[in-house]
């Protein structure tokens, strides 16, 4: 008989935040093929007798091809095998798990999809931001700031709107060409960005800052995603603290940030 895929998502590290049937899958699949970013915590679930193989790329630099990839899922399944694809955050989101069904399907596999949180989520909780808000924002976007296979920037969205909330992930350290992108999308130079580092994992950073000055932002440790939008401006204090010297209140942040009570809902 056939095996099955199943692709899984990990979510964004925290193993607490795996769902209930990720792990289940886990302790049961023959196989486990997962990405790079997957933290020890949760590749820890899976049983010793089971066989794991990291296929992840590490950015830019390939190490097993995708082709590779399908192979290796349809040849398990063929064999009879439960085979687990374990992707970070959402199996559906930046994930390639599109190329995977289409790969699966042409070979008569049979598949299942189970969602994961994706990184954004995790990094807005974690960072207290919410991603919309009934005052300024209406809208998430989420776009991806490099094509991972070739490490070229993406084509974004020509006019993105004012009150969107926009989520760029994998955007690398090009902070200057991020931002000339955000311009030329439309996004004022003064709207504020969070850059998240390793979210909902115990180095979690962020970095608060706005589109005009994100070129003067630091490396945080990979990986990081950037959220952009007015929203940056509810973020709990506690939570950008690290990074300024606050005492109690928004004021000391200076202007950029002073707006924030008066919106908080
Ligand atoms: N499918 C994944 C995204 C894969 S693309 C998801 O739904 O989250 C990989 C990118 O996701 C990284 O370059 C980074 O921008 C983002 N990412 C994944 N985990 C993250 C984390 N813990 N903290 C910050 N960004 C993360």
């Amino acid at each position: 008989m056939t095996g099955k895929v199943y692709l899984v998502g990990a979510g964004p590290g925290d193993p607490e935040l795996l769902t209930l049937k990720a792990l289940k899958l886990l302790k049961s699949a023959d196989v486990v093929l997962h990405d790079d970013l997957i933290s020890p915590e949760i590749l820890g679930f899976i049983p010793s007798s089971t066989e794991v193989q990291n296929v992840g790329k590490r950015f830019g630099q390939k190490r097993i091809s995708q082709t590779e990839i399908h192979a290796l899922m349809v040849q398990n399944a063929l064999l009879g095998l439960q085979v687990v694809r374990l992707k970070s955050g959402d199996p559906l989101i930046f994930g390639r798990a599109g190329e995977e069904m289409e790969a699966l399907r042409k070979a008569g596999i049979d598949f299942e999809i189970v969602p994961g949180v994706t990184a954004a989520f995790g990094a807005a909780a974690n960072a207290r931001i919410p991603l919309t808000h009934r005052q300024v924002s209406s809208a998430v976007v989420l776009v991806t700031g490099h094509h991972a296979a070739t490490d070229e920037f993406a084509d974004w969205p020509a006019k993105i709107p004012t009150d969107a909330t926009v989520v760029v992930y994998m955007p690398g350290y090009d902070y200057l060409s991020t931002a000339q992108q955000l311009l030329r999308a439309g996004v004022p130079g003064t709207t504020p960005c969070a850059i998240v580092s390793q979210a909902t994992s115990s180095n979690e950073r962020v970095h608060v800052s706005t589109v005009e000055d994100l070129h003067t932002s630091p490396r945080l440790p990979s990986p990081t995603l950037l959220v952009v939008g007015e929203v940056v401006r509810v973020a709990e204090p506690a939570a950008l603290r690290q990074q300024f010297d606050w005492s109690n209140d928004f004021a000391s942040a200076g202007p950029a940030f002073s707006a924030s009570q008066e919106r908080a809902e």
